[in-house]
């Protein structure tokens, strides 16, 4: 099972006898040597499948990972086997011992767009920027450990104490509405360790063996869940490099990577010099970037691949010019080259850049998958739904009950709701038992209080069966009940409503494939769903041309990879100071080494800012990459090359003319 990792991977695959760190460059095979080393556990040693966690940055990696570990271990033997994110583990340990911490197990998930809503409410403030500081201070007393009542105690100023004031409040508010925020998801369960030895004792007893991918990105907070889980047993496995850290405006810390020395005296380190993934020129670039850093540990990346062709840098006229010969280039290439869509990624520093090459995709009927942006799951239509099902596992989740009884409309106006919120707030109760409640009866006019009535004994029917009943049935029967598709043409026009209806669709879709894969009931669902956040979008394998953060792409791998945008101002991004500049060149090495054999990065001359054009200047990452091996086009450095708009319509044609024909895939 061994046989097919070198020598150095074969060994911390095999090592156990206490804490392990591998210290590698990217492609060397860190996140091989988890997959083999879950299977070595498995196999060779005894381990069952289900005492072995092992923990990835994204909820794709983690999908990718528990494929990759069903193709090694045969049978059944990958039961189990818990591989999740550290917040979907956090959410797992919650769910579990929730009744310690006086939650209940269906508690809701809030992300940052209700907590901003309450925060909003809280403060009274329509000041967008004030309530994203606040978010963040609080996330930041959340990972400190710091808790609300000590925060107002320690506050230097007026205004430090007014946000811990905000800070109780906020707390206060999440508990009545029985919810959680990303921050919680591993937050309480550290407090949770600390507090009820009898618990730890359990998960140190369930999760036997820890395995950790992208370790220098772990912040603080999954630092010590870590430590916690470990025990003094300390059986983990740990694998990072710290030139691909670039999460420190997340609360990251390549801090974590010495701590682990210092914690864990027995700690083995393990490097691993060759790289499986890229051409020789791709790495020899990568490597000449990243020098370019102060050296945190001493790494050396080689790879036995060939050559392969040099880099081209692209210079785009503007914005919409990049696009158009971005996806040009790429349609040419898969059709020359006899390849699948799926072996290309467009990566960007910055959401905003996606639009474009969005634009320019549908135009040519390429299909394609955007990850780390406004993910599928903030769409209205699916936030709407989602709120039913929220509503259905926390009926005291008061944000999606709001959102669920406005949306369809149900004769229940801002009247109603406002005499119901103030009884809920008076009794300090959630909206939906203020509405069971005696007085609400007199309180609001009877045709009203039919209506609420109506809607939220619904809720209570399908509260129910939630955790019995098949998720696909209940899903069917909820978007019949609800109407939603008459409502969506009804309040938007036709091709809207249908596109939202499709997405809806989709949805519904998913969760029942995924509902029936995971064995995992409606309630189980809809914690699920409320962790794909933005970093990943839905996790649908396809024939698609992969548009992506460079931050989303960490970890994956594409035989052809374009890097757009390279200008400064984006990449490095505007305003970085010295530490900035080197995460931003982190950011850079992360993009340079996804690519397997080609790899294009193109900037813009100029770019649209509003009405006006706004010059830009190539990144100065780009000249710190050894000249030899790119190729320029485009017009960079003088070399001109005039494309007259005839031309490109030629061209624009030509391939329009390739994508009407059916090509056999290779
Ligand atoms: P990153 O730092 O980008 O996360 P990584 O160190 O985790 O990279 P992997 O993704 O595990 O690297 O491996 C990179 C590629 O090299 C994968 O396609 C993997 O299958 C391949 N690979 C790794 N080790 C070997 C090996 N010993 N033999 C053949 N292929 C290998
Ligand atoms: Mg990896």
């Amino acid at each position: 099972m061994l046989s097919k990792l070198n020598t150095e991977q074969r060994e911390a695959a095999m090592y156990l006898d206490g804490p392990l760190l591998v210290l590698a460059g990217a492609g060397s095979g860190k996140t091989r040597v988890i997959t083999h080393k879950i299977a070595y556990l498995v196999e060779e040693c005894g381990y069952a499948a289900r005492n072995i966690a092992a923990i990835t940055f994204t909820n794709k990696a983690a999908n990718e990972m528990r494929e990759r570990v069903s193709l090694l271990l045969p049978g059944k033997s990958a039961k189990g086997l818990v591989v999740s994110t550290f917040h979907s583990l956090g959410m797992t340990i919650l769910r579990a011992e929730a009744k310690l911490l006086g939650y209940k197990p269906q508690f809701s998930i809030f992300d940052s767009s209700d907590t901003f809503k309450i925060i909003s409410e809280l403060t009274n403030s329509g000041d967008k920027q004030e309530i994203r500081d606040i978010q963040t201070q609080i996330s930041n007393w959340k990972s400190a450990f710091v808790a609300p009542e000590q925060a107002v105690v320690v506050a230097d100023s007026a205004d430090a104490e007014a946000y811990a004031r905000i800070y109780m409040r906020y707390q206060e508010t999440l508990r009545a509405y029985q919810a959680v925020d990303f921050d919680d998801l591993i937050h309480l369960p550290v407090l949770l360790f600390k507090d009820h030895p009898e618990a730890l004792l359990r998960w140190q007893h369930k999760l036997r063996y820890l395995l950790i991918d992208e370790y220098q990105d772990t912040n603080d907070c999954q630092y010590q869940l870590t430590r916690l889980l470990a025990g003094t047993r300390a059986a983990f496995t740990a694998v990072g490099d710290d030139d691909q850290a670039i999460y420190a405006w997340r609360g990251a810390s390549i801090e974590n990577l010495h701590n682990l020395r210092t914690d864990y005296s027995q700690l083995r380190v393990i490097k691993l010099e060759q790289n499986y993934r890229s051409s020789q020129r791709i790495l020899k670039v990568a490597n000449a970037l990243i020098n370019h850093n102060t050296k945190v540990f001493e790494k050396k990346l080689w790879s036995d691949h060939g050559i392969g062709d040099p880099i081209r840098v692209y210079a785009a006229r503007d914005d919409e010019h990049e696009a158009e010969s971005v996806v040009m280039k790429l349609v040419t290439h898969k059709f020359e080259n006899q390849a699948k869509f799926s072996d290309y990624a467009i990566l960007y520093r910055s959401n905003y850049l996606s639009r474009a090459f969005e634009e320019q995709l549908r135009a040519q009927r390429v299909p394609y998958t955007v990850s780390g942006g406004t993910s599928f799951f903030d769409k209205p239509e699916i936030k709407d739904i989602t709120a039913y099902l929220r509503l259905i596992a926390n009926p005291d989740d008061d944000p999606a009950f709001i959102r669920a009884i406005t949306t369809p409309k149900r004769g229940i106006g801002n009247a109603t709701l406002e005499k119901l919120g103030s009884h809920a707030g008076l009794r300090h109760i959630s909206l939906f038992e203020a509405a069971f409640d005696v007085q609400i009866e007199q309180l609001l006019p009877p045709r009203q209080y039919e209506d609420l009535m109506v809607f939220c004994r619904f809720i209570n029917r399908l509260e129910d069966r939630a955790e019995s009943d098949p998720c696909g049935e209940l899903l069917d029967e909820l978007l019949r009940a609800i109407n939603y598709e008459t409502w969506l043409y009804d309040s938007s026009d036709a091709r809207q409503a249908e596109s939202k209806w499709k997405n809806v669709e989709d949805f519904i879709g998913w969760l029942k494939r995924k509902s029936e894969a995971d064995e995992k009931s409606l309630i189980a669902m809809v914690q699920t769903i409320a962790l794909i956040n933005m970093l990943e979008g839905k996790d649908k394998e396809q024939e698609a041309v992969s548009l992506s953060t460079l931050h989303a792409a960490k970890g994956l791998e594409f035989p052809h990879v374009f890097i757009i945008g390279a200008e400064e101002d984006i990449l490095p991004f505007r305003d970085s100071d010295a530490k900035g500049i080197e995460e931003e060149r982190r950011l850079m090495y992360v993009g340079v080494t996804r690519a397997e054999r080609t790899l294009q990065i193109s900037y813009c001359k100029r770019r649209r800012r509003g009405k006006d054009w706004a010059l830009c200047e190539p990144s100065r990452f780009l000249e710190e990459m050894p000249q030899s091996e790119l190729v320029f086009a485009g017009g960079h450095a003088e070399a001109v090359q005039v494309v007259t708009k005839d031309e490109g319509m030629d061209k624009l044609a030509r391939l329009k003319a390739m994508l009407a024909k059916p090509v056999a895939e290779s």
